[in-house]
């Protein structure tokens, strides 16, 4: 007769499925941060459907995305899913484990009970139409993250999975290391062979940013094993010996260089010069690391805002940047002229398929991926795990937590087929990654965008502005029109033309006008050749809000108010600024 309840550590008979288990749960009532959020509970094992698996979890990885379902934050998982038809009020998360599958649905033919594996962390409905026509499952609607937007994820003594995600695990893996690896390793596999004429080959260069971090440290290997040389990006030499030991030729220290975020306005030539020198900078550093003049074909992209616009120049023409997240800004800016017309590819990339997940296995299977664990927790610390990752303290490199293994170290049952070197980071590595989003944040879409409701006064842009407009005529001079607004206290006029507003002349014009010419010439320029054509208008009875957003979206500090289709006024960033304050 089976037990009902088996200790942790205790495994039950291989097949055997107690009714309960032991399981670390989220519930809504306690969402925040990891150490309240995560509780030990004990709940029935689940029922797997036709094509699930039932495996006893021997070790599970930790990812962010169970920080975000511990805060409840952006998405309430489980009131998602309570919505979508689940029952169940709590969420057992999970995306990464190594285990033992006890229990397979009748239609399951990969696996067998008393298997190995461990498992990636896509989802998708078989009976899908997409899929079935043989469309690639990570364009499915049904498509979800295991562990994070499913329920009965790895932090558990039973996970409950489909039959696809599952994969042999390395026999000369510990249990903590193969269930560390797959959901980075898997992401880093499609990024770089995932896409087409741009996948990484034989002889290619690939620029790896963050080489250190979780995704970095899998992509080096891949395209070292692809045959291709890899230059890492770094923010400390003293992870140079780590990435290379993993396969990379050189690394780049980037707190070498100032020049990135966001590009300077394109009629900003001192700014553009500035930053043009700085990528110029960068790309010889590339050079130099490569022994050669040549630039990277394919550019790993996750930092985003910060370095799109570098890795954008400094691809090869024809090349491929692949972005899988925008971990330092999403609203990242790109020179297009270098997209179109050295024919570059900014490609978006999440997650893997079943195929591209298996083809990367494949690689740890030959002793060709180090997992690169950087420190396993037991079962007791999952909250704690989760904690270090809240706070920015956890280490480089993956994690892992114990589940029904009882030490580190267990589970390692061959050699690995070639040498592995194990590169350590530095002690002191500290992580100073800014927190990334949840890898599946589901995003407002054409039919389902709810609307986003926020608190609002009800002030409206009448109530603010000021009343009457300052303008110019085209043909004044950018001279008048300077001294217009040094008279005035202005930082921007209206170019009025035949009774109809035009354009605007900010200051920020002038000072581009000035670029490159004396002061005499830029004096004697007319307003009319320096405006930035066109006038951002609000209506007066447009809600305060309303312009703010009109405001932020353009980059821009000012509107002009518009009643009966009429300029009339204007409104300012300070004005909002003067209503905050009380003033
Ligand atoms: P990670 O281990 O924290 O590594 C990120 C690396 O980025 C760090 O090693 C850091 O290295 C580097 N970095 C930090 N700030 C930077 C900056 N301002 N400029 C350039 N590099 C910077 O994270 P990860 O596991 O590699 O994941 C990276 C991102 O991908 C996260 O946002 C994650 O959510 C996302 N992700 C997406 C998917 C998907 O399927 N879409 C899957 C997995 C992960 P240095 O400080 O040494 O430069």
């Amino acid at each position: 007769m089976a037990k009902e309840l088996y200790d942790l550590g205790e495994m039950p008979p291989l097949g055997e499925i107690p009714e309960k288990m032991h399981a670390w749960l989220i519930r809504a009532e306690r969402f925040g941060k990891p150490t309240e959020a995560f509780q030990q509970e004990v709940v029935n094992v689940p029922p797997i459907a036709d094509d699930e698996v039932l495996v006893y979890v021997m070790a599970a990885g930790i990812n962010y995305n169970n920080v975000w379902a511990g805060l409840g934050i952006p998405v309430n998982v489980i009131g998602a899913r309570n919505k979508a038809g689940e029952p169940e009020d709590f969420h057992i998360g999970g995306s990464d484990a190594s285990g033992i599958v006890y229990k397979v649905g009748k239609d399951v033919t990969n696996v067998q009970v008393g298997d190995e594996v461990v498992m990636h962390c896509g989802q998708y409905s078989r009976d899908c139409a997409w899929v079935k026509s043989g469309g690639d499952p990570m364009y499915s609607p049904t498509f979800r993250i295991w562990g994070y937007e499913t329920n009965w994820g790895s932090f558990a003594q039973f996970t409950k999975v489909q039959a696809q995600q599952c994969m042999p695990k390395p026999k000369h893996m510990n249990w903590e290391e193969a269930a560390s690896y797959t959901l980075v390793a898997a992401t880093a596999w499609r990024m770089l062979h995932g896409w087409g004429a741009n996948a990484i080959k034989k002889g290619d260069v690939a620029l790896i940013w963050g080489g250190a971090g979780g995704l970095g440290s899998m992509a080096i290997q891949i395209v070292k094993a692809a045959g291709a040389t890899s230059v890492a990006m770094v923010s400390g030499e003293d992870k140079f010996d780590y990435c290379m030991k993993l396969g990379a030729k050189g690394c780049i220290n980037r707190n070498e260089f100032d020049h990135w975020g966001m590009l300077p306005h394109w009629k900003d030539n001192a700014g553009y010069a500035k930053w043009m020198k700085g990528v110029r900078a960068f790309g010889a550093k590339i050079w130099e690391v490569l022994g050669e003049k040549r630039a990277p074909n394919l550019v790993f992209e996750h930092p985003g805002e910060t370095t799109i616009p570098t890795s954008i120049f400094v691809c090869e023409t024809g090349g491929m940047v692949v972005v899988c997240a925008g971990t330092t800004g999403y609203n990242a800016t790109v020179d297009l002229r270098y997209l179109w017309m050295r024919q570059k590819r900014l490609q978006g990339s999440h997650f893997a398929n079943t195929e591209q997940s298996n083809q990367m296995n494949e690689l740890a299977l030959r002793g060709l991926l180090d997992p690169c664990l950087s420190r396993a927790f037991t079962y007791e610390e999952i909250p704690v795990a989760h904690q270090l990752m809240y706070e920015n303290k956890h280490p480089h490199g993956n994690m892992a937590v114990l589940v029904g293994a009882t030490e580190f170290g267990q589970g390692a049952s061959g050699q690995p087929p070639v040498a592995i070197v194990h590169p350590t980071l530095p002690k002191g590595d500290i992580h100073t990654t800014p927190h990334p989003y949840p890898m599946s944040e589901p995003l407002p879409g054409i039919a389902e965008a709810e609307a986003i409701t926020i608190a609002d006064d009800g002030t409206k842009v009448k109530d603010l502005m000021h009343r009457g407009i300052i303008a110019c005529a085209p043909d004044d001079t950018v001279a008048q029109v300077a001294k217009l607004m040094i008279d005035k206290e202005i930082h921007a006029v209206v170019v009025m033309d035949g009774g109809k507003a035009t354009g605007v002349v900010s200051q920020t014009d002038l000072v581009l006008a000035r670029q490159g010419r004396s002061p005499e010439e830029a004096r004697a320029l007319l307003a009319g050749a320096i405006m930035t054509p066109g006038c951002a208008t609000c209506d007066a009875d447009m809600l305060l809000s309303e312009a703010v957003s009109l405001m932020t979206g353009r980059r821009m500090h000012r509107l002009v108010v518009t009643e009966n289709d009429q300029p009339t006024g204007v409104i300012s960033m300070t004005d909002v600024v003067r209503k905050l304050i009380g003033a």
